[in-house]
């Protein structure tokens, strides 16, 4: 008994967080809303989730590839004001 409650509360070492692409809330690559697009998979936190994803993949595929430059530049160098 003890050892199978271990198993089902601490999937924290085997899955990974991840963003669900439509809403933004964080899941794992163990939930069972999972689509594969363009040969990558995506999570999502429930199934209205996956389905809105399915109706426009590239909406979400383009809000999730694209590079955050402002925020890499943010980080990357100390921000000066230009004037
Ligand atoms: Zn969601």
């Amino acid at each position: 008994m003890k050892s199978m409650l271990a198993a089902t509360l601490a999937p924290a070492s085997s899955s990974r967080a991840l963003k669900d692409p439509v809403c933004g809330m964080t899941v794992t690559t163990e939930s069972p809303h999972k689509v594969d697009h363009a040969s990558r998979p995506y999570w999502f936190c429930s199934a209205g989730c996956r389905t809105r994803f399915l109706t426009e993949p590239q909406r979400y595929v383009a809000l999730t590839a694209a590079p955050a430059e402002p925020m890499l530049a943010a980080a990357g160098t100390t921000y000066t004001c230009p004037m």
